[in-house]
């Protein structure tokens, strides 16, 4: 099997995004196991650091569409760049992370080229000749093993997580530039501004730490002690599905399967119960540590650390012990 593979990237002002490079790990790992060929594509305007970047990334080629037409994103003119791109190079797989744009623009894609598309894979194997993919079904709570059938590109977002940043192989790589006809392409909505959510700009995806919060905390009232042990810790806070139901922070903040996929270096969840729509959001962090008041809670199940006890003793006091340590 020898096989060209693509990765498309997502860069926002220029600057590669963490799942992006999770994508160029996971396609460093596909063209070793099927002694193929990784590529990456980056779209957008104004790209020419991001692709001096990747430059010096162990890859064969850099692909680099970089177009005032593609300043904003649209799915229309995405859609006919990476069709047009896709159906002369033939790469056999099309990587790319498991993003709101790319689950926006995704499926149109693959209809339009006919080709398979693997969404959220967390893994894949070669088996009998071919890749199978692992991608998670029912909430998380399954995983299914599939094999794209048909001849043609297959394409496969990869979920967060899945593959390690910072194993991408450094090495070298030629800036090839990828010279469409943008501005023929429609890009079917014109982009009258581009405004953050409430509650300001907050990637948890990219978080090394997390403080999630969980409806254990009885009332929003008690928010400043569970933001004093993310200061502490310079963690972000993250939340369980009813805690952003009662407004208690913004939607942004939300981890689970209707919210982010986050897999920092530590997660501390904190009067969390661990339902599985939870845990899919967060099981992938590194290092998990849990504080409730009941021992049998399914959190444990996925916990490092498991502290059984009334949060609002054990947060005070652990922020304080962060501190004392931190500061000496
Ligand atoms: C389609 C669908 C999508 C969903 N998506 C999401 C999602 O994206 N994210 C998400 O989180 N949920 C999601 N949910 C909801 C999910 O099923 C759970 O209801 C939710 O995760 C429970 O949140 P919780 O653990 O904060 O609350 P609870 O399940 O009520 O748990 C609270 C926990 O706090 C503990 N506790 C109480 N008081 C204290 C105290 N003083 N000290 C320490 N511990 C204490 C309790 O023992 C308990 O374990 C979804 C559900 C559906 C049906």
């Amino acid at each position: 099997m020898s096989e060209k593979i693509w990765i498309v990237l997502q860069q926002r002002d220029g600057k590669i995004n963490k799942m992006s490079w999770e994508a160029i790990r996971a396609g460093q790992a596909l063209a070793a196991a099927v002694g193929g060929t990784a590529e990456a594509v980056l779209l957008g305007s104004g790209v020419q650091e991001a692709a001096n970047e990747l430059a010096q990334v162990s890859l064969n080629a850099v692909h680099v569409a970089d177009d005032e037409n593609l300043a904003d994103y649209t799915p229309g003119r995405f859609v006919k760049t990476l069709e047009a791109a896709i159906g002369t190079a033939q790469p056999a797989f099309v990587l790319f992370p498991h993003t709101y744009q790319t689950v926006d623009y995704l499926p149109r894609l693959a209809q339009s080229l006919d080709a398979a598309l693997v969404p959220e894979a967390v893994s894949f194997e070669v088996a009998d000749g071919s890749v199978v993919w692992q991608r998670p079904i029912l909430g998380g709570k399954m995983f299914a093993t599939v094999r794209a059938k048909g001849s043609g590109p297959v394409l496969v977002s990869l979920q967060s997580g899945a593959y390690a940043a910072d194993e991408v192989e450094a090495g070298t790589a030629a800036i090839e530039s990828l010279s469409l006809d943008f501005a023929a392409m429609a890009p079917d909505r014109e982009i009258l501004g581009v405004e953050e959510a409430a509650g300001g700009e907050v990637d948890l995806s990219q978080a090394k730490v997390i403080v999630a919060v969980g409806r254990g905390i009885g009332d929003s009232d008690k928010m400043p002690t569970m933001q004093a042990l993310a200061d502490a810790l310079g963690a972000e806070l993250g939340a369980s599905r009813p805690v952003i139901d009662s407004d208690w922070l913004p939607r942004n903040r939300q981890i689970g399967s209707s919210g982010q996929t986050v897999t920092p270096k530590l997660y501390i969840a904190a009067g969390i119960s661990g339902a599985i729509q939870h845990l899919v959001g967060m099981k992938g962090s590194q290092v998990i540590v849990a504080i409730n008041k009941d021992a049998g809670a399914p959190i444990f199940n996925v916990a490092d650390y498991g502290i059984v006890g009334d949060l609002h003793e054990v947060v005070p006091a652990l922020t304080a012990a962060i501190k004392e340590a931190t500061t000496g």
